[in-house]
């Protein structure tokens, strides 16, 4: 779950306050999957550090031992995924080799450098795949850092009126998670069943909502996948009814620092830093990102888009 991006710099607009603005994923192919790109989008690139989000089906997994992504690179970022529905093998250059179910936090930290991949499991064959790939920009203090793998089994977990939130990252709710955060965000699941919940939320982040399953109402618009919902910032707490059990990935953070250049699998400032890891990264550079195990092929970095 993660894939070419080509985009160019443009500023994210943060909203002043609260607002509403259901704002259509584009499909995007990743490996053989179609997966709805919530982010980056024109005019939100970014919700807090979170600077991009896949959201992957559920689908019939093609599946097993030789499937997936094979070894790329990634810099300047976070990964965050996250299952619904089956399950994958985590492999990188840290020398991890970590199998992610449902229920379960993979973070890895790329800083100045790292390689992965994601692969089909012998068990993985034939059986639904759903989840959603996060990236999360990595500020001025720690992106030139060490990479990093952290795998978190259990979760903190809030109970909702009308249903129960798992912390990914960040507080919610006074609920911390264990996972590492280098910039003051939040990302949380919540799972709810029929009925209404008002969540707290900090009125200095700016939040957002991806639907993965089912239907919430957020003051009287009904949210489903496919859309990211953006609430902008100045909010305390937030409505959600749900006619039916229903799954949503909460996403917020004070707006991020600076401006991003986000191209391929790296998430820069300047077209020279894409362009040195790019080099890099073809050059097999061991110092920069280090060796894969993996069944899958090494992934060649496109053409930059720029002279
Ligand atoms: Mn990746």
């Amino acid at each position: 779950m993660s894939g070419p991006v080509e985009t160019g710099e443009t500023r994210s607009e943060v909203a002043s306050g609260p607002v509403l603005a259901l704002e259509p994923s584009r499909e995007a192919q990743v490996g053989d999957l179609t997966v709805r790109r919530a982010l980056p989008r024109r005019g939100h690139r970014t919700v807090g550090a979170w600077c991009f989000a896949d959201h992957m089906g559920p689908v019939p997994d093609g599946g097993g031992v030789g499937t997936g992504i094979g070894p790329h690179p990634h810099i300047g970022l976070q990964t965050v995924t996250w299952l619904v529905e089956g399950e994958m093998l985590h492999r990188d250059s840290l020398g991890v080799e970590q199998l992610i179910r449902p229920g379960q936090l993979n973070l890895m930290t790329a800083g100045r450098g790292v390689a992965h991949a994601e692969e089909g499991t012998a068990g993985s064959g034939g059986r639904p795949k759903h989840g959603i790939q996060l990236w999360v920009a990595q500020p001025e203090a720690t992106r030139d850092g060490d990479p990093d793998f952290e795998h978190h089994a259990e979760l903190p977990r809030v109970e909702l009126a009308a249903g129960e939130a798992a912390v990914l990252v960040g507080t919610f709710a006074g609920v911390t998670s264990p996972a590492r955060a280098d910039t003051d965000h939040l990302g949380a699941e919540l799972a709810l069943r029929p009925g209404r919940s008002t969540i707290p939320l900090r009125p200095e982040h700016e939040h957002a909502l991806v639907v993965l399953d089912g239907s919430v109402d957020v003051e009287g618009e009904a949210v489903v996948p496919g859309f990211l919902a953006y609430l902008g910032t100045g909010r305390d707490e937030l409505g959600l009814e749900a006619t039916e059990p229903a799954r949503v990935l909460l996403l917020g953070g004070t707006p991020f620092e600076s401006e991003i250049l986000m191209w391929w699998n790296f998430v820069a400032r300047t077209r020279e830093e894409v362009a040195a890891a790019r080099v890099a990264w073809q050059a097999d550079d061991q110092d920069r990102f280090g060796p894969v195990t993996s069944v899958l092929d090494r992934i060649d970095a496109p053409g930059l888009p720029w002279p």
